[in-house]
C-alpha cells in the first residue's frame, strides 16, 4: 500500500473516530457507535469455524454482521474492519465477507489489507499509542514492554493481544525479538490471567455469544436460510429471540417449498 493511500485511510479513520465516544485512549463501545453511524448491526453466534463478519448494502441500508462466537476483542476488530469496507470500498449491491484469512492480514487482496489498516488506525491511532507509552509505561525507553503492559493496552484500546502486538510492531515500538519474548510470556501466563492481573476486562478474551438482530432483519436471516447460507438450527435460534417458530414463517421458506416440490416430483416419478 502506498503512503499516499495510507494517509488517506488514516484521515478517514480519524474522522470516524471523532464521531465516537472515546475513554482515555480507546473507543468505549464500537457496537453502539454503529447506531450513530446509521449502520444496521447484526450480532449472532454463528460458531467458531464460521465466517467472522460481513458487510453489504441492501436497498438503502448498510448492514454489518459480526459473529459473536469469536473472542470479543476479535469481534471488535472484525467490526472495525467491516466499517473500513463501508467507508473505503462498498458500493450499492456489493458485499464483503470476512474470515480468519482476510481479518488476520494473511490475504494479499488490497482491499482486505486496506480494511485491516483502517481498523488498526481506528482502534489504535498512532498518537494515542504514543501517549499511552509515554504516560502509562514507566521506563518504556529503557525496559520496553512486559506482557502485563500489553494486557493493559488491550483493556484500554479494546483490542486482542495479537492486534496490540501487530500494531506496536508496525509503529516501530516493538522489535521482532521483543515480540517473540512477549509471545512466549503470553503463552506461559495466558491472556485471561494477564487481563485479570492488571484489573483489565477479561471478557475481551471470551466469546460473548451475544444475539442482537434488529427485528426487520429476521427477513434477512430467512433469506440466508433460503440460500443455504445458515443451517435450520441457526434460523430456529434466531426466530426464538422473537418468540417465533418455523411454522410462523413457513410461507417465507422458499427453499423448503422447493425441496418439497422436488420430493413430490421424485415420489410422483417413482409411482408413475
Ligand atoms: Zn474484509
Amino acid at each position: 500500500m502506498q503512503e499516499l493511500r495510507r494517509r488517506e485511510i488514516r484521515i478517514k479513520a480519524d474522522s470516524v473516530r471523532e464521531k465516537c465516544k472515546v475513554s482515555r485512549y480507546g473507543i468505549i463501545d464500537l457496537f453502539k457507535e454503529c447506531e450513530r453511524l446509521e449502520y444496521k448491526l447484526i450480532r449472532y453466534p454463528l460458531g467458531e469455524d464460521a465466517d467472522l463478519g460481513f458487510t453489504l448494502i441492501k436497498e438503502n441500508d448498510t448492514i454489518i454482521f459480526t459473529n459473536t462466537s469469536s473472542r470479543l476483542s476479535r469481534e471488535i476488530f472484525t467490526l472495525a474492519h467491516e466499517i473500513g469496507h463501508v467507508i473505503l470500498h462498498i458500493n450499492k449491491g456489493e458485499s464483503y465477507i470476512d474470515d480468519s484469512i482476510t481479518i488476520s492480514g494473511r490475504s494479499t487482496d488490497e482491499k482486505e489489507q486496506e480494511a485491516n489498516y483502517f481498523a488498526a488506525c481506528l482502534l489504535m491511532p498512532a498518537d494515542e499509542v504514543e501517549k499511552f507509552l509515554d504516560l502509562e509505561v514507566a521506563d518504556f525507553c529503557k525496559q520496553g514492554l512486559s506482557a502485563m503492559d500489553i494486557a493493559r493496552i488491550m483493556s484500554e484500546f479494546n483490542v486482542s493481544f495479537d492486534m496490540a502486538l501487530n500494531r506496536l510492531e508496525n509503529l516501530g515500538k516493538v522489535k521482532m525479538d521483543e515480540r517473540l519474548r512477549l509471545d512466549s510470556e503470553r503463552n506461559q501466563r495466558r491472556v485471561g490471567n494477564l487481563l485479570r492481573s492488571v484489573g483489565g476486562n477479561a471478557k475481551l478474551n471470551e466469546a460473548s455469544e451475544y444475539i442482537d438482530i434488529p427485528y426487520e432483519y429476521i427477513e434477512y436471516v430467512i433469506y440466508n436460510f433460503n440460500h443455504n447460507a445458515i443451517p435450520k438450527e441457526t434460523l430456529e435460534r434466531a426466530l426464538e429471540c422473537f418468540h417465533l417458530t418455523m411454522d410462523d414463517i413457513s410461507d417465507k421458506l422458499v427453499e423448503y417449498e422447493e425441496k418439497q416440490d422436488d420430493l413430490d416430483d421424485l415420489i410422483g416419478g417413482l409411482i408413475d
